[in-house]
């Protein structure tokens, strides 16, 4: 089985739009940068095997607000400049009360299928506490980028940015037995 790496699209592969303190989701290709650091950092990840899996909560296709077309667009752009395996987003809002929606783990279990992983031994970067508690139930570790959003759940580690994700992310996949401190 291939080892998974799960990365929140919205602050980690594209900037975060902050707007009144919250972290919003660019809703159209001119408002979507992709984070410079991310193809070089993404590549590294591919370089060492992983299948690379870009999440995200989209509930602005379930609310209305987004458009489909324009997500399409974004997604083909991030998929052009990073070197990722899949895409994979819940277009729900909580009161759909689906399976996928962050810090459910649906998205993580759907990608276990999809590209036959071992999410024990995957990793999830994020700057938001949702996707700790998704790699939390499916036995998956969490590296959080430390942010506004880091909330009080639980995490496995937190680190600085993108790549000292990608650095500490590589350690621990090398020697597993290595504490997580
Ligand atoms: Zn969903």
């Amino acid at each position: 089985m291939k080892v998974g790496v799960f990365i929140e699209r919205d602050g980690v592969l594209n900037q975060a739009l902050v707007e009144r303190s919250h972290q919003v989701s660019p809703l159209s290709l001119g408002h979507f940068k992709i984070n410079p650091a991310a193809p070089a950092l993404v590549r590294k990840l591919k370089q060492a095997g992983f299948v690379v899996i870009a999440t995200t909560n989209q509930p602005g296709l379930s609310r209305g607000y987004q458009s489909r077309r324009a997500l399409d667009q974004m997604h083909a752009l991030l998929m052009k400049e990073v070197p990722l395996d899949d895409i994979l987003l819940c277009p729900h809002d909580e009161t759909d009360h689906c399976p996928c929606r962050k810090p459910k783990p649906g998205l993580l279990t759907e990608a276990r299928y999809k590209w036959q992983l071992d999410l024990d031994r995957s990793f999830v970067i994020s700057n938001k506490w949702y996707d700790a508690d998704a790699a939390l139930a499916v036995g998956a570790t969490s590296l959080l980028i430390n942010s506004p959003w880091l909330g009080n759940a639980h995490h496995d580690l937190i680190v600085s940015d993108f790549a000292a994700a990608v650095k500490k992310l590589l350690q621990l996949h090398a020697n597993p037995a290595a504490t997580l401190a």
